[in-house]
């Protein structure tokens, strides 16, 4: 313990030599540098590997460990500090977005305050015109309106997006025979998140037989998540609203509107 002791003051007393600094910074930089390209192959290449990276790591660490009596005691300060940075640089985006999310948690709470009334109000009006525009041409749709609660595997099955919302978007998307017609939008809060899910069909036996796999799926992912669903029959052309596994058919402009707004005003905000 005194040891370790000993060569920490050591290593901390060098840092009052520049020439100790610099090259320490351009180790790190360098070292850094390798460890973020590989960190960043291993994530593109699946989860086997983090597996793969975490043994080189303790691989790396427990080399230098071993070896810092023949080398500059100083190197084993490297590894952790190229630990870090690595993993800082690779998950930047993932860490900043946390921090969005904690920061709009604190100052959201009951108010409309972090959701420009403007913006909503644009997405609530652009989704009614393209369900409305879709329902006159007999397109089938599905839209879930979810609040980050769709789990991975439904939205691995479909294509990602981070787009605006715009009724063109949302009515290009399901014009028939366009690639991504076939299947569910996932609609996140202000954002088109996904499209092209496939989402869990409903095992209930008193869902009408007129009703297809569309609005099975609809209810079927609502009977298990907290999500607004949204549909417009292909056949009849007449929209759907589906919460909680209930369907509400023949839905309205005054419908879609409270439906929208209850999922924007009151479920988005609650959960913020
Ligand atoms: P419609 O009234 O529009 O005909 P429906 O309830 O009768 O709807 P189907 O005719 O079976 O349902 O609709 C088939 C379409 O529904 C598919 O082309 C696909 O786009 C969508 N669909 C079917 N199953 C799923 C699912 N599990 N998840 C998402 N979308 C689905
Ligand atoms: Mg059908």
């Amino acid at each position: 313990m005194a040891e370790i002791w000993q060569s920490l003051k050591n290593v901390f007393s060098s840092f009052s030599d520049w020439k100790f600094v610099v090259t320490f910074l351009v180790f790190v930089a360098i070292f850094t540098f390798g460890y973020y390209c590989l960190f960043a192959f291993l994530k593109g290449n699946g989860t086997k590997g983090l597996i793969i990276t975490f043994t080189i790591t303790l691989i790396a660490s427990a080399i230098v460990f071993m070896l810092w009596d023949v080398f500059l005691t100083k190197v084993f300060l490297i590894v952790p500090v190229i630990f870090v940075f690595g993993i800082v640089l690779l998950y930047s985006n993932e860490i900043k977005r946390k921090i969005k999310i904690g920061e709009s948690k604190t100052d959201t709470k009951s108010s409309h305050k972090n959701y420009d009334e403007e913006e909503v109000n644009n997405c609530i009006n652009a989704i009614i015109t393209a369900l409305q525009n879709m329902s006159k041409k007999d397109i089938g749709a599905i839209l879930v309106l979810s609040n980050n609660n769709i789990s991975t595997q439904i939205l691995d099955s479909g294509v990602k997006l981070d787009a605006d919302i715009s009724s063109q978007l949302i009515e290009s998307v399901f014009f028939p025979k366009t690639p991504l017609h076939d299947g569910a939008m996932i609609i996140n809060g202000t954002k088109i998140t996904a499209t092209g899910c496939f989402l869990p069909l409903s095992q209930n036996d008193s869902i009408p037989k007129e009703l297809g796999t569309r609005h099975r799926a609809g209810i079927g992912i609502s009977e298990t998540v907290d999500v607004t669903v949204l549909i417009v029959s292909e056949e009849t052309g007449i929209i759907s609203i589906v919460r909680g596994g209930k369907i509400t058919r023949y839905a309205d402009t005054v419908m879609l509107k409270n439906a929208l707004s209850r999922f924007y005003w009151q479920e988005l905000i609650k959960d913020r």
